[in-house]
């Protein structure tokens, strides 16, 4: 990294040495997991890019931004809508929360038995090792599962954050209750970036935001073809990156990467063999850089064709109503897209239920991973119902439960090969 880029990270208060630390097991990370696999498209070298960037090249771009008076707001769930945010001249990025880096600074202020993702979160900003974090002007949190809304109750004091409340159920009154919060959340925006939220920006931003959702839309289908043209390991990074990076250019990217990947489809190239077990991944967010389970997937003789996760399927199967005209009505129609979202802290969430089987079928898996982070409730609660639901349907499941570390590898791919070769027979 350019001594440019140093300056930068000093600036943001990053603890150079410990960052220093992370880039260099990240970079080897990737190169194990990512650079080593065969066939890969011509096209990943742009997101292979975008990662050798992450703290370089896309920090800089924020930085600039901000010097251009743009703000920056970092966000932990696909309940913060990001149209809202666009339409308010501000830029959007997903915090990560993938890896363990800093998880004994965060044991010090949330419980030991917290999910990782939200250590994760924690320990980027107490370790000082997250200039994504360090670059946002505001940090928006959500009222989703109980470990979330405990930990923002400290993690407040660390950061500039603001609550974003989402019901826990879908009658009536709790879409009322989320589209205050919407119009709550838009006045927070307007008064951060002293820029009005009109019908023509959130107009502009709709249609923005449903064409990264229509990208990523396209790109499954083309890997839910037999044989599937693309490893689960790539679609993951291509949809972790989508929280990052400048949506357009994301955007224009993922279209040509579409292209090529329609030329392998009609040549029936695929980066697998046609009769190697599909399986579908279902639960908990993958956020960069965890890459654990699909690397063990897909060094264990199998491939990932789906993630059923809001790093996947949870954040783009549903598209924002693009005919409205007034504020009034664009409003209503983002509220009622997210109120589709199916996440497991709802109750009941039966619609997860149907969710999941209709993507198996139309993936044509061969069986599901159930994958819950340690001790993350909702999901792990919600696995033994759906997975007695795809058991009665004909699909074999597999209940994985794991955190970022690697101590559980070993153990975890026994199970998983176990796995794939019972559906091999
Ligand atoms: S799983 Fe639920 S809480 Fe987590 S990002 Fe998705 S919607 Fe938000
Ligand atoms: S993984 Fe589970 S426990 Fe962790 S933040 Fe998400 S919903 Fe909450």
């Amino acid at each position: 990294m350019s001594a440019e880029y140093r300056e930068m990270w000093e600036k943001l208060n990053l603890d150079l040495t410990a960052h220093d630390g992370l880039l260099t097991v990240l970079g080897k990370f990737y190169g194990d997991i990512y650079l080593s696999q065969d066939k890969r498209l011509k096209g990943m070298e742009y997101l292979d890019f975008v990662v050798s960037e992450v703290h370089g090249l896309r920090i800089k771009e924020l930085q600039d931004a901000k010097a251009r008076g743009q703000k920056v707001v970092g966000t932990f769930c696909i309940f913060v809508p990001e149209e809202l945010t666009l339409a308010a001249r501000a830029i959007q990025v997903g915090l990560c929360a993938g890896a363990e880096a800093g998880k004994e600074e965060a044991e010090k202020i949330v419980p030991r038995n917290t999910c990782a993702l939200i250590k994760s979160f924690i320990g980027f900003k107490l370790a000082r090792l997250c200039p994504f974090i360090e670059s946002c002007d505001l940090i928006v949190g959500e009222t989703t599962c109980d470990g979330k809304k405990k930990a923002y109750e400290v993690f407040k004091d660390y950061v500039n954050l603001y609550v974003m409340e989402v019901p826990q159920q879908k009658k009536k009154a709790d879409r009322e209750l989320f589209k205050a919060e919407v119009l709550a959340y838009k006045e927070k925006l307007e008064e951060l970036t002293g820029n009005k939220i009109t019908a023509e920006s959130l107009k502009e931003a709709i249609k923005l935001v449903n064409r990264k959702r229509k990208v990523l839309q396209r790109l499954n289908a083309l890997r839910a073809k037999v044989p599937t043209p693309i490893s689960g390991r790539d679609v993951l990074l291509i949809n972790q990156i989508s929280f990052y990076d400048d949506p357009q250019r994301f955007c224009e990217k993922i279209e040509d990467l579409c292209q090529e990947l329609e030329q392998k489809v009609k040549e029936k190239e695929g980066v697998v063999p046609e009769n190697t077990p599909r399986l579908l991944l279902a639960g908990c967010p993958m956020a960069v850089p965890n890459w654990k389970l699909p690397y063990l997937v897909e060094s264990s003789g199998a491939v990932v064709v789906g993630e059923e996760s809001c790093i996947g399927t949870r954040n783009t199967r549903d598209l924002v109503d693009e005919s409205k005209e007034t504020l009034e009505e664009m409003i209503d129609a983002l509220v009622d897209r997210y109120m589709r979202i199916d996440c497991a802290c709802f109750t009941p969430n039966e619609e997860r239920m149907e969710n999941v089987l209709n993507l198996a079928k139309e993936l044509k898996v061969d069986g599901v991973i159930q994958y819950s982070l340690l001790f993350c409730q909702p999901y792990q609660q919600e696995s033994l119902k759906l997975g007695k639901f795809l058991e009665k349907n004909n699909i074999p499941v597999l209940n994985i439960e794991t955190d970022y570390s690697m101590e559980d590898v070993e153990q975890l791919k026994t199970r998983v090969e176990a796995f794939v070769e019972m559906l091999e027979k």
